[in-house]
């Protein structure tokens, strides 16, 4: 089967996690601090928090930007349900905002109308978090300006985005965000097996998300309510969490930093063959806006109508060919649990229309030519 994504280990990754095996630290030691400058260097942002998973990230981004009981957090409905669960992790309440036609991001449109009708009935959001879906930024320019008119905060779901450029400037930047998590999960663009980063400009978010991920607690003499008793003295000031990474991970994450630019290289080049060798078949190909460079972590192609009551026997079919599709997403509204706090079908209709026609098709960085030749002709033939 050729997989939808796969990580990519080298020999030098290897060596990098086997020398941290043999070293004093398997965790708190020098390899995350390493790492997180390594993400630094690629974000040119100030600061980068580094944490055992994006979930993980997403819940200390908005802790730090308090979220919680009473607040009201916007998301994207196609995306992973962890970029919503994170803000009913703190108690607080969330919405949706439907996608573009076009890119499936969350659509700049739909977010002003609802903010306008959210204004009128006095029930703005306190956080927006858009998904960088497939790899490409949200139009950030526009959805920073509407923060600034209605207020709210700004965490980028850029999970599929490590990379990528936004008006030729790296995702994560925070150019036009308060926060900018991204996943280290093995088939998104860098792994580090499980893992995840909060980048940011302000030291005050940072220390708060650093405080968190470690029990809430500090052995800094500056932040205790007193005087320490001795040299072992720390104090929890908050409730915190244990949301560290190893050194193990780390070690594999700057390793993997290394190859950034070759997996995106990579990536870019089996996108445009896929583009022109999907051209004449019946899919909606990615559309890819002027502002933006994706980090490509998915190929998502569209069915057109004719197919969608189909579309479940082309996928097993596809399958059955030995061609590893998977679909990116069920719309997070339409989950159970969602429906059970009251979101119903019919609520974000670009969203389920996208569903009821997306696939994505094999794209990830040692992904060979002739594989890629081999999934062109099974869709071919299946589509015929
Ligand atoms: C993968 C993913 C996450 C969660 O990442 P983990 O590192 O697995 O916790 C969150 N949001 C999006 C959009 C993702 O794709």
């Amino acid at each position: 089967m050729i997989p939808y994504g796969k990580q990519d280990i080298s020999d030098a990754d290897i060596a990098a996690v086997v020398e941290v095996l043999k070293s004093d630290f398997l965790t708190q030691g020098p390899a995350v601090p390493a790492f997180e400058q390594a993400i630094r260097n690629q974000c040119g942002a100030d600061h980068a928090v580094v944490v055992n998973s994006a979930t993980s990230a997403l819940h200390l981004a908005c802790l730090a930007l308090g979220v919680g009981h009473g607040s009201l957090v916007w998301t994207s409905p196609v995306t992973f349900v962890a970029s919503a669960n994170c803000a009913l992790y703190c108690g607080a309440d969330v919405d949706f905002v439907d996608i573009d036609p076009h890119t499936y991001n969350l659509s700049v449109e739909q977010l002003a109308e609802k903010l306008a009708a959210a204004e009128r009935d006095g029930c703005l959001p306190d956080v927006v978090i858009p998904v960088h879906l497939a790899g490409q930024s949200c139009d950030m320019r526009a959805i920073h300006r509407l923060s600034q008119r209605y207020g709210f905060r700004i965490i980028e779901d850029a999970s599929h985005a490590i990379g990528a450029d936004y008006e030729g400037r790296p995702v994560g930047s925070c150019d036009f965000s308060d926060i900018v998590v991204f996943s280290f999960h093995p088939v998104k663009i860098v792994t580090t097996g499980e893992g995840g980063c909060a980048v940011t400009r302000s030291s005050e978010l940072a220390a708060a998300m650093e405080l968190l991920r470690s029990h809430g607690i500090t052995r800094d003499a500056e932040k205790m309510t007193c005087a320490p008793d001795g040299g072992w003295y720390y104090q929890q000031i908050a409730l915190g969490f244990n949301y560290r990474m190893t050194e193990i991970q780390a070690a594999l994450g700057i390793s993997q930093m290394q190859r950034l630019s070759a997996f995106v290289a990579r990536r870019r080049q089996l996108a445009s063959q896929y583009m022109t060798m999907l051209e004449h078949l019946p899919v909606t190909l990615p559309y890819q806006a002027d502002h933006s460079a994706s980090a490509w972590h998915l190929f998502i192609i569209r069915l057109h109508e004719q197919y969608e009551k189909n579309k479940a026997s082309i996928f097993d079919e596809l399958r059955r060919s030995g061609i590893g599709v998977n679909l990116h997403y069920i719309p997070v509204h339409t989950q159970p649990y969602y429906q059970q706090r009251g979101f119903c079908l019919g609520d974000f209709p670009e969203a389920e229309h996208y569903y009821r026609q997306a696939i994505s098709i094999p794209m990830f960085h040692a992904m060979t030519d002739e594989q890629q030749l081999q999934v062109v002709t099974v869709l071919e033939r299946v589509l015929q």
